[in-house]
């Protein structure tokens, strides 16, 4: 993949601010739920709402996303606030769906990114469109896995790409859900400094009292963005509970990391 200027347009076409702040609930349970969150959002620095509806699960046995159906509840949050959307897409059919509901940015998974001819299929199935897709560092720390799965997405000409650094699997436990490796994301960065580089704090903690150290991090390396799990009452989200924090933390914490200026 050549180092393509072009990359980093994609956030100035979207009158994005620097640095992006994507946030929302891991999983879209309920339409309330995501409205809720959406409307909680809509007043702070977030440009764009996440919220997972196809999730692909490490084991069998826990919540594995709503579905399509929670397209239709994306769609009604970016209509009632003005939030860009973004979901996980996990195959061809996920675009698809994604496509015809106006989905603003796609993201692949670290458990999708592992798997070059799902990558593949996805590529294809945004052959022609000018969709922004982020791809997830892969589960395991292999940076040439992370980079073939965007240099797919960039043959298949899409070309408004982006990478979100979101920790390593290891066996050992440490005090990290997935250990950081900076120097993973740092080395991309180095050869590719002009693709979009965006920190999710949430997977790499497993905890909320490690975010903000996290997102300083992030932001004194000059990341481009943070994608931070967000919902209005964490304990009882149907996964990752551990590891979200409320719209009023996050607000508070775009104050604390000055992203958010606040008038003195
Ligand atoms: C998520 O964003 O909720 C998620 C499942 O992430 P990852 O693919 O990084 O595990
Ligand atoms: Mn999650």
């Amino acid at each position: 993949m050549e180092n393509n200027k072009n990359l980093r347009s994609w956030l100035d076409a979207f009158g994005l601010d620097h640095p992006l702040v994507i946030a929302g609930p891991c999983s879209a349970e309920t339409e309330e739920q995501v409205l809720k969150i959406a409307h909680q959002l809509k007043d702070t620095d977030t440009t764009v709402l996440r919220a997972g509806i196809w999730k692909p699960r490490t084991r069998p046995g826990n919540f594995e996303g709503v579905g399509a159906l929670g397209l239709k509840w994306l769609q009604k949050a970016k209509e009632e606030t003005g939030l860009l959307t973004t979901t996980e897409v996990a195959n061809a059919n996920h675009v698809d769906l994604a496509l015809k509901h106006d989905v603003d940015i796609l993201w692949i998974g670290a458990r999708t990114t592992v798997s070059p001819f799902i990558v593949q299929e996805i590529a294809e199935a945004l052959k022609g469109t000018d969709k922004v897709v982020l791809v997830k560092n892969p589960v395991n720390p292999d940076l040439s896995l992370w980079l073939g799965a965007v240099e797919r997405l960039h043959t298949a000409n899409i070309n408004n790409l982006g990478v979100i650094h979101r920790g390593f699997s290891t066996y050992e436990k440490t005090k990290y859900r997935n250990n950081p490796e900076w120097q993973i994301p740092i080395d991309l960065q180095t050869r590719f400094p002009d693709l979009p580089l965006i920190l999710d704090p949430s997977h790499i903690a497993g905890r909320r009292d490690i975010i903000f150290d996290l997102c300083q991090t992030a932001l004194d390396l000059n990341y481009d963005g943070l994608m931070v799990e967000t919902h209005f009452d964490p304990d009882s989200a149907w996964s990752d509970a551990k590891q979200q924090i409320t719209p009023e933390t996050l607000d508070q914490m775009t104050v604390d990391l000055r992203i958010r200026k606040v008038e003195d």
